[in-house]
């Protein structure tokens, strides 16, 4: 039995994570994103893969880099 460090739920299923030299129990992947997941710095999104890394800020994609930097958003009309 282990009890999630998110929603305190015991559970004989739950896994850990080994994080900052810490080790942090969960009971779902829906737990350990919402305590692990970085926060877009741009839309404020939960990023579950990979990051965009822009200076100090992480971004859940490009758009959201380049809009944070004042550029203009790519896609089709910015190609045209
Ligand atoms: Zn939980
Ligand atoms: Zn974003």
């Amino acid at each position: 039995m282990g009890t999630c460090i998110v929603c305190a739920n015991e559970s004989a299923r739950t896994f850990d994570v080994m994080y900052e030299g810490g080790i942090l129990t969960f009971d779902s992947f829906q737990c350990a994103i919402h305590r692990l997941a970085p926060l877009c710095a741009h839309c404020d999104c939960l990023i579950i893969g990979h990051v965009v890394e822009s200076d100090a800020a992480i971004y859940c994609c490009t758009q959201c880099a380049r809009s944070a930097q004042g550029l203009e958003p790519l896609g089709p009309a910015a190609a045209a």
